[in-house]
Order: structure tokens, then sequence, then C-alpha cells
């Protein structure tokens, strides 16, 4: 193995930055049928009453374009996108070398901007569409805060309002983030709140003062219609994931110029944005026409195991059912993960489009437990020097699996994200407080109990 440091890969910023994101949706647009969907009747209900989110016109279009493979980044956003891209791709050398491997594992680092995270990548996207359909004011929800974070401040970088829900349980976690928030005008609402029929409504109904993303999506949504403001979402749209192959087609290029291509891509999995983000770009056909394979490895966590023990079905997105129904792997909107400190990875369902590649087998999925998440991310952090989101550390934990299991020659990891924020977990697993966040198992059938009888 070599003993070196120059697998970092140093070139000028505009060298490297992609010009365009990749557009999945033209090489696997078979994925985006819905013919063979029968839409169960008791929901037909929900599609024609629902209102779809006010979008600006030319982000509908990102998410329905088949067309065109190689989607330009408008040079103005792609400014922005300069203050902190590229990012880095390293070789975990150090790592290598604990495990004793002969697999080169490579990373790739999208927590060193000022959210903390790759949301930046799509949040600086959609201000800047917003900014130009004349929108004013976005509402939006966010469950760690790192959404939150990156649209507050693009919303700032683009002069828009800012209005976030933020889940209670991260907020009481992660006090900072509100802070951050704030630190670029936006306002922060702890979800559920007393502010909206939906969140007093969650209150008074059941337990769940620790929130979700669902309910937190649904106070958003009513939100920006009372004050005519606009309500975007930080994942699981295609235009979302759109935006994030930009990790991608940087990572494909900084690997090329080292001739590699890893036999693996892992990334953890929420609503899909930034294992589509970094994951995507390996597939294009092109690539698999020249003979290049690899195997995309989503990481979930086992308190909120969508691909692994969900089902394919429809289902609503947010608590209220007031957004549009998608097809997709799910532990039903009623579930509410245990407070695992992984917040980002805490949503009940995930992307339509991975959903399709899901059940087409085109990527396989583990279950990770917050334990094994945890203590992968301290090791990582103690001997690559980089504090990896609780969210990321979930991918650590099923690249090291891989590792051991199956030895490839080489694999990609996506740190999506700081822990900087996240210490309490990292704390709790040295003093051996920290629980395994297993899903109470009496709530996953509850909640696919419900979601099957929507179905028949
Ligand atoms: C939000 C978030 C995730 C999960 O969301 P995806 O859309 O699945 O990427 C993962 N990691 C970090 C750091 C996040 O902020």
């Amino acid at each position: 193995m070599k003993d070196s440091h120059d697998n970092a890969v140093v070139l000028s910023a505009d060298e490297i930055v992609p010009t365009s994101w990749y557009n999945f949706m033209c090489d696997y647009s078979e994925l985006l049928s819905k013919e063979d969907f029968d839409l169960p009747a008791k929901l037909s209900h929900i599609k024609s009453i629902n209102v779809a989110p006010k979008q600006p016109l030319s982000l509908m279009k990102q998410s329905y374009n088949t067309t065109d493979r190689e989607i330009l980044i408008p040079a103005e956003l792609r400014e922005k996108y300069l203050t902190y891209r590229a990012t880095p791709l390293r070789r975990a050398i150090y790592l290598e070398r604990h495990l004793s491997t002969n697999t080169r594992i490579f990373y790739k680092y999208e927590g060193a901007n000022i959210s903390g995270s790759h949301k930046l990548n799509t949040a600086l996207a959609q201000a800047y569409y917003y900014k130009k359909a004349g929108v004013k004011h976005m509402v939006t929800a966010t469950g760690a805060g790192q959404w939150g974070a990156a649209i507050a401040y693009a919303c700032k970088v683009f002069g828009l309002e800012c209005t976030v829900f933020m889940v209670n349980v991260s907020l009481e976690q992660k006090p900072q983030r509100k802070s951050i928030i704030e630190m670029f005008g936006a306002k922060v609402h702890s979800s559920p709140s007393t502010l909206t029929a939906v969140g007093k409504n969650a209150i008074h109904k059941k337990n769940i003062e620790w929130g979700s993303l669902a309910i937190a999506t649904a106070e958003a949504i009513e939100c920006a219609r009372e004050m005519n403001a606009s309500f975007a979402v930080g994942s699981g749209e295609n235009a979302v994931l759109l935006h994030q192959t930009i990790i991608g087609n940087e990572a494909l290029y900084q690997m090329s110029l080292l001739n590699e291509f890893p036999e693996y891509v892992v990334a953890c999995m929420g609503a899909g944005s930034n294992f589509a983000g970094i994951s995507l770009p390996f597939m294009k056909k092109d690539l698999i026409q020249q003979g290049k394979h690899c195997r995309l490895v989503a990481a979930e966590p086992i308190g909120c195991p969508k691909l692994t023990r969900g089902i394919y079905a429809y289902d609503i997105n947010d608590y209220s059912g007031t957004t549009p129904i998608s097809k997709m792997y799910t532990l039903g909107s009623d579930y509410i993960a245990p407070p695992i400190h992984a917040g980002g990875l805490r949503y009940h369902g995930t992307s339509e489009f991975l959903s399709a590649m899901y059940a087409k087998n085109m990527f396989d999925a583990q279950a990770i437990s917050q334990r094994d998440a945890i203590s992968s991310g301290l090791l990582f952090s103690e001997l690559e020097g980089i504090l990896p989101a609780p969210e990321s550390a979930h991918a650590i934990a099923a690249a090291l699996n891989i590792v051991k299991e199956k030895k490839p020659k080489s694999l990609l990891i996506n740190i999506s994200g700081h822990g900087l924020y996240d210490l309490a977990a990292y704390n709790e697993a040295r003093t051996g407080e920290l629980s395994d966040g297993a899903a109470d198992e009496k709530l996953i059938s509850n909640s696919l109990g419900a979601l099957q009888r929507t179905l028949v």
C-alpha cells in the first residue's frame, strides 16, 4: 500500500466542480412508469383532493424530464456552489490499515459547508429557482435541522424570507442547529406546535411529543398556505435527487483522475437524496456499456427500516395527507421512529424513484443499529480525522460490513455531513449509555397494519 497522502485530489475548484447534473430519469425512464400501479380505492380521494405544493415550473419540469441526460447548472448557481465545492474525495488510508484490508476505501465528504451537510446542494438550487419564479417567502420542515440550516442559508444568499418547522426531539438534541437557522434570519418553530391545526391535533391525539418529519411537513404546508408562501422539501423528490447528483458527478471525475471506479458505492438512506446523489452517476448507462459496474448499498437505521422491513405501496408523505401520495417503500405514515440521533433517517418512507429501483433489485440495503453506526463513526473519526454525522456513520458501518464480507477491490462511501453537533451521541457511545435504537415492534406492526388496511 502506498504510504502517502497524494491520493487527495487537488485541482482548482473550477476544474472539478461539475457544470451539469446527471438526469437519471433519462437513462432509467422505465422506472417512472406508473401503469402497473393500482391506486387503492381508499386513497384515491386523497389524490384527487390534494393540492400539490406550489412549485416553480422550472423545478416541476426537472422532476419529470426524461429527455436530457445532463442538465446544465445555471452559471449564477454554480458560482454559489464554488464557495464550498469541490468537496474532498479522499482515500481512507488509516482505516484501510486498521482493517488490514486490501480494499481501497474512498470517501466523499459533504460536511464542510455552513449547513454541515449535502443538503446545501439542493437548498441553493431551490432558492435560486424560487427566487427566479418571484417567490418571496419559503416555509419548510426539517428533521435533524440540516435541511433547515441549508435552506435558511440559501434563502439568505438569494434574499428570500424563511420559516422552518423543526422536529421537537431534534431541536432538543441539537439546539445549535436552531441557532444557525436563526443566525441567517429564518424563524424556527418546534413541531408539533400549537401554531397550526395539524400540530394541535397531533399533540391532542397521541403521545407524540417527539414529533416526526411527517407532522412537521404537514405543519409547514398548512403554514405556507396561510401565509401565501411556498413550501419546499429537502429530499425525496426527483428534482432534489437531481441536484444532489453534483456529488456523484464530481466524485466520478475525481475517481477517474485516480484511474479508479468503485466496486461498491455506499450511502445512508433517509428519503434518498445523498444516496441518489453520490450513487446514480456511477450507474450511467454509457458507463455500464463500457463494462463499468458497481453495486449500490443503502444503509438505514434498524429503528426506521423502510427498505428492509417496509412494504412497497401507495402511502401519504406527511401526517395530514396534504402532499401527493407516493408509491414507495414505507413503514406507514403513522410510524414514529424512536428518537435516534440520526434524525435525518427517521422518515417513514423514501423516494419514489429509488423505491422503484429497489423493487427491481437494483441496489441492496442494510439495517444498522445505532450502536454499530456510532461506534463506526467514532472509529472513522479517530483514524481519518473527520467526525461524521450519525446519519453518515450508518453508511460507514455498512461499508465496514461489505469490506469484511465481500472483500471488494474498492469502495466509495458518502459522508453526507459532519457530527460536530452530535457529540451527545458520541458521548453516550463512549460511556456505554447509547441505546441500539431498535424499532418498537408494536409501532411497526400497527403502522404497517393501518397502511395495509388502506390497500384492500
Ligand atoms: C438529511 C440528511 C440525511 C438523510 O437524507 P437523504 O435525503 O436520505 O440524504 C443523511 N445525512 C445527513 C447528514 C443529512 O443531513
